[in-house]
């Protein structure tokens, strides 16, 4: 069987001149050259002979070529034009291995469990471009593709983002997202020099394990997350304020107050200070009232 060669970066410079590679700044491209760090990568996923795994920006096919050797089936989901002749040809050892030239955005990633993993739960490993990793991540939980986990590599200020709660300044949106869906876990720290070209930024590999049932018992999940996103988009307002301004929101002041009181949350509160299990007693609370 082939082994992985191209986390040498030596071999990756040859394969990156042999096609006149130009990297593409609008794609987030910052390619893997470190082996100790791929290995984490395959290691804290668990890939197993019976996985089939989707992988979201494969770039020249580094990582892919090592969950091709771990998983039963990849799927490589690549925006970029001038990578698929490349990949073409660092994976053509791999017969289970897919390319799919096309926007990780736009991919209907259920149908493609369904067909590859008649579907049940997919792993999703990935080295994610950075300037679209929130909508990735968000997309996969909202539309409901069947997951088991998602092992990534994000900017280390995102990763802290998914594990934070209240009272810190990272606390938002996503974290509140990410905890509802998922357990976050930080699997390593990884420093610009172990890619190409370094990014400005510390990055990390994250891995969110799907929780089987939610952490919180919610009865409207979308009119909770309306009232998360219009919490922090306001974020310096009350709650009150941020729930009454919002677009996505069409609840008088006094619903508003009255939902709070229900919770015995003060009425000069803010977004920012509410937990999960607080944001889903004041969804209830609104769904409550239309009955
Ligand atoms: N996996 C490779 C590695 O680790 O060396 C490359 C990772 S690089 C950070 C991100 C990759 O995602 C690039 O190959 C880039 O072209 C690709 N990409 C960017 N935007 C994308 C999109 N919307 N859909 C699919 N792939 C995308």
């Amino acid at each position: 069987m082939t082994e992985p060669y191209l986390g040498n970066p030596q071999c990756t410079i040859e394969v990156l001149q042999k096609y006149d590679f130009v990297f593409q700044k609008r794609f987030g491209q910052n390619f893997l050259i470190d082996t100790h760090v791929l290995d984490k990568i395959i290691r804290a996923s668990e890939i197993t002979k019976d996985d089939f795994v989707l992988e979201i920006g494969p770039g020249i096919g580094t990582m892919t070529q090592y969950l091709a050797q771990s998983a039963r089936e990849v799927a490589a989901v690549e925006i970029d034009d001038a990578l698929i002749p490349i990949l073409e040809d660092t994976l053509k050892e791999w017969d289970n291995v897919t390319v799919i030239h096309g926007d990780i955005l736009k991919t209907d990633i259920s149908r493609l469990a369904v067909e590859k993993n008649g579907g049940k739960p997919i792993k999703v490993v990935a080295n994610l471009p950075y300037y679209i990793t929130t909508p990735i991540i968000m997309g996969l939980f909202e539309n409901k593709v069947p997951l088991e986990s998602i092992t990534i590599m994000v900017q280390r200020e995102v990763a802290d983002r998914m594990l934070v709660g209240p009272g810190t300044k990272d606390y938002g949106a996503l974290s509140l997202a990410v905890q509802y869906y998922a357990e976050p876990r930080i699997v390593a720290n990884v420093p610009p020099n172990c890619f190409m070209p370094r990014p400005k930024v510390g990055s990390a590999v994250i891995r969110l394990i799907r929780h089987r049932e939610p952490p919180v018992q919610v009865t409207d999940e979308k009119l909770m997350f309306r009232l998360i996103r219009a919490s922090f988009n306001q974020r310096r307002k009350t709650l009150v304020n941020g729930l009454k301004n919002s677009q996505e929101l069409d609840f008088s002041k006094e619903r508003i107050e009255n939902a709070l009181t229900e919770c015995g949350l003060p009425l000069n509160i803010r977004g920012e200070a509410l937990t999960l299990q607080q944001f889903a007693e004041l969804s209830n609370a609104f769904t409550a009232f239309r009955k």
